[in-house]
């Protein structure tokens, strides 16, 4: 395991920013963790990166990165309805996916082409087009900074919520190591969210005989409309998470403004769109120097070019502050902010 000094990390994040690094190391395999422990303790300040899909740094980092690349996929449990699949951090997610899709293990076919690493997917508890990866994980496996030894999380000790888990309050405590899910060898496609019946209409699939790879491949072309693709304009995909406010602030706010989307989450809470409420304060597509909302999504930030971490956040600062003068609500960032 090599440790390099004084890196460029403009490659391993996907706001595509620059800031260096005091040290990086790459883990490429389990036998470099007894190396690369005693490392990690000697360094207060560490990172632990997948894809770098899901951070913005503000600042050069002035500690040790280690990107996690450990790889490996493998079937612990194979029975006639369902299998467990353990797949290394490290391994790239949208491929994972496409691997359980062509070995007919079925679930996550609505997360297809979430930019980034398995070894992420619990952090954020990656969700999209209806689906959360919580309802697959079976358990997470992990070393735990404080006493190096290995750990294993079930699923009911991972305190998933929207985007949200144990892991996100207990940064850089855990490298997690690799993943287990269980996935089912039936196919039950979800096809609730907005835009996907008529996604597979459009390419002329019946929603009744739709396939796995079909609607991967689906969800793949609404993301591709929606959304930048990060190695062209630099952004970590959504930047706020959408908010989650009391029946009563829902309605108060449908008095001032009758088209507010909103989902209800129970009897006493809803979730409200932020793209909508960005939107609303006049910033979609807005744009200042290289740092800009985009054009076809108010909730992605990107990096047009040479914006540096803190002009974008900036930008998402000014957005957080029209918001809560327009509306009470204070947006909270979805990507962790360095
Ligand atoms: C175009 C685009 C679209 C996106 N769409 C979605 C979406 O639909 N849904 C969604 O949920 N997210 C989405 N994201 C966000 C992002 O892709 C996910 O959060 C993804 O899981 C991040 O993976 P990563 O490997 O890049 O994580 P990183 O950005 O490398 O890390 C994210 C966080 O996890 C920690 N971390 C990463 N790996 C490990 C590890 N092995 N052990 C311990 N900690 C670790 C990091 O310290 C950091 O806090 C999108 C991003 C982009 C750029």
């Amino acid at each position: 395991m090599g440790l390099n000094n004084h890196v460029s990390m403009k490659h391993f994040n996907s706001f595509a920013v620059c800031a260096d690094a005091d040290q990086l190391a790459v883990l490429s395999s389990a036998e470099q963790l007894p190396e690369l422990l005693p490392v990690l303790a000697k360094h207060q300040k560490r990172l632990i990166l997948g894809g770098g899909s899901n951070i913005l740094l503000t600042s050069d980092f002035r500690g040790l990165v280690v990107i996690n690349q450990l790889k490996g996929i493998r079937i612990l449990e194979d029975d006639t309805d369902s299998v467990v699949v353990e797949a290394g951090a490290g391994e790239n997610w949208h491929a994972f996916v496409c691997w359980c899709i062509e070995n007919g293990f079925h679930g996550l076919e609505n997360l297809s082409l979430i930019p980034g690493t398995v070894g992420a997917s619990p952090i954020q508890n990656i969700g999209a087009y209806g689906v959360e990866i919580e309802d697959f994980i079976e358990s997470v496996l992990a070393v735990d900074l404080h006493s190096n030894k290995q750990v294993k999380f079930q699923k009911h000790d991972c305190d998933f919520a929207y985007r949200d888990s144990i892991f996100k309050h207990r940064l850089d405590r855990y490298i997690i190591t690799a993943v287990r899910f269980r996935l089912s060898r039936l196919f039950s496609p979800v096809l609730e969210y907005s835009g996907v019946k008529e996604k597979l209409l459009e390419l002329q699939l019946h929603p009744r005989s739709v396939t796995a790879q079909q609607l991967s491949r689906a969800i793949c072309e609404l993301r591709r409309l929606k959304l930048p693709d990060p190695s062209l304009i630099g952004n970590a995909g959504s930047f706020f998470k959408n908010p989650l406010v009391s029946t009563r602030k829902y309605l108060s706010l449908k008095a001032d403004h009758p088209s507010i989307p909103m989902h209800r989450i129970s009897d006493t809470e809803c979730k409200i769109s932020a793209a909508w409420l960005i939107d609303q304060c006049g910033f979609k597509g807005f744009r200042i120097g290289d740092a800009g909302v985009y054009a076809h999504h108010a909730l992605v930030l990107v990096n047009y070019g040479k914006a540096s971490g803190g002009q974008l956040w900036q930008l998402a600062r000014t957005i957080q502050d029209a918001v809560e003068n327009m509306s009470g609500i204070v947006l909270v960032p979805e990507p962790r902010i360095l």
